[in-house]
């Protein structure tokens, strides 16, 4: 997987392999293994349409943290909203979708995150019991 591509329920592109409820409820739809709507890519949907609302702190937060287990997996994945993939004309995953910002932190923050689960997975796995 190369890219994980982010929507809102508007998107008439509807296979996703993640779906996140407002209340930041997690659903797995597809393995990472099924293609979805866009090749090389793992597409995740927040439920909302956000030309008009913004997504809930709890998808956001929820979203955060199925990234940093997706880093994990893939660990040179890019983040993206729908709109940038290259002749596609849509505004998914919304205009008030905070994308800058969760760019920023996927290129600053996500990668400490992952770290840190790391860390923490190994200290797990290795403490004394
Ligand atoms: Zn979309």
């Amino acid at each position: 997987m190369k890219f994980v591509l982010l929507h809102h329920s508007s998107c008439p592109r509807g296979a996703f392999h993640y779906c996140i409820d407002p209340t930041g409820g997690i659903e797995s739809l597809l393995s990472d293994s099924e293609r979805g709507a866009h090749a090389q890519s793992i597409g995740i949907a927040l439920s909302g349409d956000f030309n008009g609302a913004r997504p809930t702190e709890a998808q956001l937060e929820a979203l955060r943290g199925l990234l940093v287990g997706i880093k994990l997996r893939y660990p040179d994945i890019v983040i993206g909203g729908h709109r940038q993939v290259r002749g596609e004309s849509t505004d998914c995953p919304g205009r008030r979708f905070p994308l800058a910002a969760l760019r920023e932190w996927s290129a600053e923050g996500l990668v400490e995150a992952r770290d840190a689960a790391f860390a923490s997975a190994l200290e797990r796995q290795y403490a004394p019991s």
